[in-house]
């Protein structure tokens, strides 16, 4: 089981390949330099429709689903883009579905949502005042559920939010967070009872507000081109209005919404690996040594089938596993398998690429060099290995 290429399908793989080819090869090392991606980036994705892929039409989507989700990010590292970029241009992914599933009425997503989308009101409000605008790529927004106390445990969340009449005061911080630097809003896990009881609430919480700080952007080993913040909350008054869902709905929505972010790392880590292999393939093709091409070696030969036989299993099951949540099957264990896999490939053949590079590897002017440093991201972001051996290990009734 594959994810099925339509005529559809081959379009849109056209459209994202002109899209990094015209908008994002040129420009890609100065972002990378820079620290971010621009707004206009945003844009220009949205008038072509590839940010609004993945959501319904009826909140300023494009269509379609998972699966086309999955074939754009594919599609843009394949290109020459990378996961950095996709993390940037793409953070809404984490951002807004929790918005989109609790919205009643128009969207005809919320019906029998467990997150009691339909009886509270206000929740088409959230999809014009943040949905819309971040598809059509006016607004930036971010998902903040990490705090420096931990990540890993989304439950022990310190972050508080105390009811005052129509507002909720929020106190406490968020760090390693996605377009936090960039984002115009910040969708926010705060506990809505005792620290560390679990539970928790999604609220939207607007740039600006007062007592909300984004702190220093964090510099890292690699997705140079994706901003990264601290914010810190004292007493900000957040409207009740910008509650996501029932009070206490908060850890079902986002351990719901983790499927699709753990695809889309994974589809990230297996197109990473893809690009590798088609960059040293080439690479050992022009390259001689002792007199003769590097690919003419056995040694050679063999370490490139092995990285195209790992980014090519790591592909299917990815789109196999894909494939099952598409089709609304509860398939927990088998995304944290499809991750776990996807991850060790990448690990596999970004190591590997820069090798085969040599010295040339090494260096900012190497494409594998920001793959092989974007890729140590995607074993540790939206769960990390351990946690999906953990997921895994439960799943065999451990
Ligand atoms: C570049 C970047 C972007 C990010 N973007 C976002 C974002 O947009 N929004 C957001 O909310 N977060 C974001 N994160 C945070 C990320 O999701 C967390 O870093 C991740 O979930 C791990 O949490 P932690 O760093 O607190 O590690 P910890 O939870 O402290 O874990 C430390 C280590 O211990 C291991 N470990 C923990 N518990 C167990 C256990 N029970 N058994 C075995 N091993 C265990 C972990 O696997 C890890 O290796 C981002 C992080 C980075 C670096």
């Amino acid at each position: 089981m594959t994810i099925v290429d339509t005529p559809e399908r081959r379009q849109l793989r056209e459209l994202t390949r002109a899209f990094v080819t015209r908008e994002v090869l040129p420009h890609l090392d100065g972002w990378e330099r820079a620290g971010e991606v621009p707004r206009e980036l945003h844009a220009t994705a949205a008038k072509l429709g590839l940010l609004g892929i993945g959501f319904p039409e009826s909140v300023g989507g494009s269509g379609g689903d998972l699966l086309d989700s999955i074939l754009v990010t594919e599609e843009i590292i394949r290109s020459g883009g990378s996961s950095g970029l996709v993390a940037a241009l793409f953070t809404h992914g984490i951002a807004l579905p929790h918005m989109v599933a609790t919205a009643g009425g128009r969207t005809g997503r919320a019906l029998g949502s467990p997150l009691g989308g339909s009886q509270s009101p206000g929740h088409d409000d959230l999809v014009d005042r943040y949905v819309r605008p971040t598809l059509a790529g006016t607004m930036i927004g971010a998902l903040a559920i990490t705090e420096p106390d931990g990540g890993s445990d989304v439950a022990a969340i310190r972050t508080t939010a105390r009811r005052d009449g129509d507002h909720y005061v929020v106190n406490g911080s968020k760090t390693y967070i996605t377009s936090g630097f960039r984002a115009d809003f910040v969708t926010t896990a705060v506990c809505t009872d005792f620290p560390g009881s679990g539970e928790l609430s999604l609220l939207v919480i607007d740039k600006g507000t007062p007592g909300f700080t984004v702190g220093r952007r964090l510099e890292k080993l690699g997705w140079h081109c994706s901003d990264t913040a601290e914010l810190s909350f004292v007493d900000v008054r957040v409207p009740v209005a910008n509650r996501i869902g029932q009070e206490n709905t908060g850890f079902l929505a986002i351990m719901q919404n983790f499927a699709a972010e753990r695809l889309s790392l994974a589809t990230q880590a297996y197109a990473t690996a893809q690009r590798c292999v088609e960059l040293t393939t080439r690479w050992c093709r022009d390259r001689s040594t002792f007199g003769r091409p590097l690919a003419s070696r056995q040694l050679i030969r063999h370490r490139l089938a092995e990285m195209h036989t790992r980014a090519e299993a790591a592909r299917a099951y990815v789109h196999q596993v894909a494939t099952r949540v598409a089709a609304g099957e509860p398939v927990v264990t088998e995304v944290a398998m499809a991750k776990n896999v996807a991850v060790a490939a990448c690990d596999h053949v970004v190591d590997q690429a820069l090798q085969l590079h040599g010295g040339f590897g090494y260096l900012r002017d190497a494409e594998v060099e920001r793959h092989y440093r974007d890729a140590r991201i995607l074993g540790i972001g939206g769960g990390t290995t351990e946690i999906m051996n953990e997921i895994i290990a439960k799943g065999m009734g451990l």
